[in-house]
C-alpha cells in the first residue's frame, strides 16, 4: 500500500512518530493508501525548513520566481492525466471534472501568479509642494497554508502560488481526507528545481499537524480555506499573536431565479450549481429561490434533468456526479436529509443512498436530492450541508428574494437569473455576498476579489488581493 510522506526541506520524510492515518477511496469504500499522522515535531521541522529558506528566497529576483512557477505549471500540464486520476481516486469526483477542471485550474493558478510575481507593483502618493510617499511591499516571511478536500490541488495551488510569488516560504497542510495530489506536488517542486525549504508539505490532522505551525511565532501569516467552525477555532487560537490571517469559509448560497429568466439556460446551469463535484464546491447554490410564476415549470424541468444526470463510478468518463468524499461526510448529508423530513420538507428527488452496481457497490453515493416545503429558517436552509442537496423556495417580489437570500449567517456567493438588466443590478447591489453571478455561474477571472462576507470569511483572495495579503506594506515619506 502506498505510503505518503511529508516533504520538508526538499526531502521526503517519514512522520517522526512513525504513525500513519488511513486514506480511503470513497467510491470503493476502501483504504488504499496511508498518510503521515504528523504532530508538533514534524510541524516544527517544517517551520524550521521554511524559516531557513526564507532569506535566500525573499531575495530571488521576480523573474526567478516567475520562471519557477511557470516551470511547475508546465510539469503539471505534462502530468495532467496522472494527477487527474489521483485526484478522482482520492476525492471521488468524476474523472472528467479532474481532467477538465481541477488539474488545469491548478496549473492556471501557478501560471497566473508567475505573471503576478512580474507585474505586482507598489504605490506612490505625491504630496503637492511637500514631497512624496512610496510604499515598499516586502514578503511577510514563512507562512502557513491550510486547504480543504473539496478542490484539493486547485485550492492548494491557489494559496501557495501567490505566497511564493511574493517571496515567502510556505508550510502547506492539505486536507487529511485528500492528501494525494499535494503529496505528488512535492515531485513537481523537485523537478522544477524549487530550492529546498521554500515549499514544505506536511500531512495529517488539522489540530495536530497544522495548529502547531499556525501558533509558531516564526510563521508570520496564515491562509485558511475550510469550514466556518474550523476557521473560528483557528482565529481564536492565533488572534493573540496578531499574525496576518485570511479565512475563506463556508456558504449557503442562493440562486435567485426570476420569472423572466431564460428558463432552459437557468435549469441547465442550476444542475451544475447544485450537483457539480457532488455539490461540494463552496460556490455551489444550495438554496434555489424561484419566482412564483415560473416555479412549477422550473421545478418540473429541473426534476426531469436530474433523472438524466449520470451518477456513479467517478472513473467512468460519462459520470457527472461521483462519490461523496468520506464516510463521515456521507453520514452527515444523510442526517441532514432526515432533519429536512422531520422539519416538514418534501423530498422531490433522491433523498437516499445510492448503491451503484459493480466495484462501487460499497462506495459513498447519494442520489442528487431536491427538497421543497422548508421555511427559510429550517436547518437545511440555514446550515451548510456541502452536498448534493438543494432546497426549493418560491418568492413573489425581488424584495422578498433579497430578504430570503440574505437571511442566513453566510455571504459567500449568489447567482441571479433575469433578462431585466435593472433588476439584475438592483438585486446584485442588495445581496450580502462576496461573489455574484448574473445569468452564469463559476465564471472565474483570477484577477477579481474572491471571498465572502459575514460568516463566510475574512479578507479576499485572487489577483492583487492575495499579493497584498502575502506582503507587508511599509510607507516611506520623503520631504522635497
Ligand atoms: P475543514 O474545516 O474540516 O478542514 C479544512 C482544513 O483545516 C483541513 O486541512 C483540516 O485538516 C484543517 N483543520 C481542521 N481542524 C483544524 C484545526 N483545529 N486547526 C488547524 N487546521 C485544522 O473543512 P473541509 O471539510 O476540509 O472543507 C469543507 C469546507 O470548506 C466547507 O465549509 C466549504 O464551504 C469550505 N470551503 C470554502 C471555500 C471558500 O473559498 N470560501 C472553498 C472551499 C471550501
Amino acid at each position: 500500500m502506498k505510503k505518503i510522506k511529508n516533504f520538508i526541506g526538499g526531502e521526503w520524510c517519514e512522520p517522526i512518530s512513525g504513525r500513519y492515518l488511513d486514506n480511503v477511496n470513497s467510491a470503493l469504500g476502501e483504504v488504499y493508501s496511508q498518510l503521515p499522522d504528523s504532530d508538533e515535531l514534524d510541524a516544527a521541522a517544517a517551520v524550521t525548513a521554511a524559516s531557513e529558506a526564507f532569506e535566500a528566497w525573499s531575495k530571488t529576483t521576480l523573474e526567478q520566481r516567475a520562471i519557477l512557477l511557470q516551470k511547475m505549471a508546465d510539469i503539471l500540464d505534462r502530468r495532467r492525466e496522472e494527477f487527474a486520476l489521483a485526484e478522482s481516486i482520492d476525492n471521488g469526483k468524476p474523472i472528467s471534472l479532474s481532467l477538465q477542471g481541477d488539474i488545469p485550474r491548478a496549473a492556471s493558478n501557478l501560471r497566473f501568479y508567475a505573471g503576478g510575481a512580474m507585474h505586482f507593483a507598489s504605490e506612490s502618493h505625491a504630496m503637492p509642494n511637500f514631497g512624496v510617499n512610496y510604499t515598499l511591499r516586502k514578503p511577510v516571511g514563512p507562512v502557513l497554508s491550510i486547504s480543504p478536500w473539496n478542490l484539493p490541488l486547485h485550492i492548494f495551488t491557489w494559496k501557495i502560488a501567490p505566497a511564493l510569488a511574493a517571496g515567502n516560504t510556505v508550510v502547506a497542510k492539505p486536507s487529511e481526507i485528500t492528501p494525494m495530489t499535494a503529496y505528488l506536488f512535492g515531485e513537481i517542486c523537485q523537478e522544477a528545481g524549487l530550492p529546498a525549504g521554500v515549499l514544505n508539505i506536511i500531512h495529517g490532522l488539522g489540530a495536530k499537524a497544522a495548529m502547531p505551525v499556525a501558533k509558531d511565532p516564526r510563521i508570520k501569516a496564515v491562509t485558511f480555506t475550510g469550514g466556518t467552525a474550523t476557521g473560528r477555532i483557528l482565529a481564536q487560537e492565533i488572534a493573540p499573536t496578531f499574525k496576518k490571517m485570511s479565512l475563506e469559509l463556508g456558504g449557503k448560497n442562493a440562486n435567485i431565479i426570476f420569472d423572466d429568466c431564460d428558463l432552459d439556460q437557468a435549469v441547465e446551469t442550476t444542475l451544475l450549481t447544485s450537483f457539480s463535484n457532488q455539490g461540494q464546491i463552496c460556490l455551489c447554490g444550495s438554496r434555489l429561490l424561484i419566482q412564483q410564476g415560473i416555479y412549477p415549470k422550473f421545478k418540473q424541468k429541473l426534476l426531469e434533468a436530474i433523472q438524466k444526470l449520470p451518477v456513479g463510478n467517478p472513473m467512468d468518463p460519462a459520470t457527472r456526479v461521483g462519490a461523496i468524499v468520506s464516510k463521515s461526510h456521507f453520514e452527515k448529508i444523510l442526517s441532514y436529509i432526515q432533519i429536512a423530513k422531520d422539519e416538514g420538507g418534501k423530498i422531490l428527488s433522491g433523498g437516499e443512498k445510492l448503491s451503484p452496481h459493480g466495484e462501487c457497490a460499497n462506495g459513498y453515493f447519494i442520489k442528487p436530492t431536491v427538497i421543497e416545503g422548508l421555511d427559510n429558517m429550517a436547518r437545511c436552509n440555514q446550515e451548510e450541508i456541502f452536498r448534493s442537496v438543494v432546497t426549493l423556495q418560491s418568492f413573489a417580489t425581488k424584495e422578498e428574494a433579497i430578504s430570503l437570500a440574505n437571511g442566513t449567517p453566510y455571504g459567500l456567493a449568489a447567482s441571479i437569473w433575469t433578462q431585466d438588466l435593472k433588476q439584475a443590478h438592483v438585486v446584485a447591489d442588495a445581496l450580502d455576498s462576496g461573489i455574484i453571478w448574473v445569468n452564469c455561474w463559476m465564471i472565474r477571472d483570477l484577477r477579481t476579489p474572491f471571498g465572502g462576507m459575514k460568516q463566510s470569511g475574512v479578507g479576499r483572495e485572487g489577483g492583487w488581493e492575495s499579493m497584498r495579503f502575502f506582503t507587508e506594506p511599509k510607507n516611506i515619506c520623503i520631504k522635497y
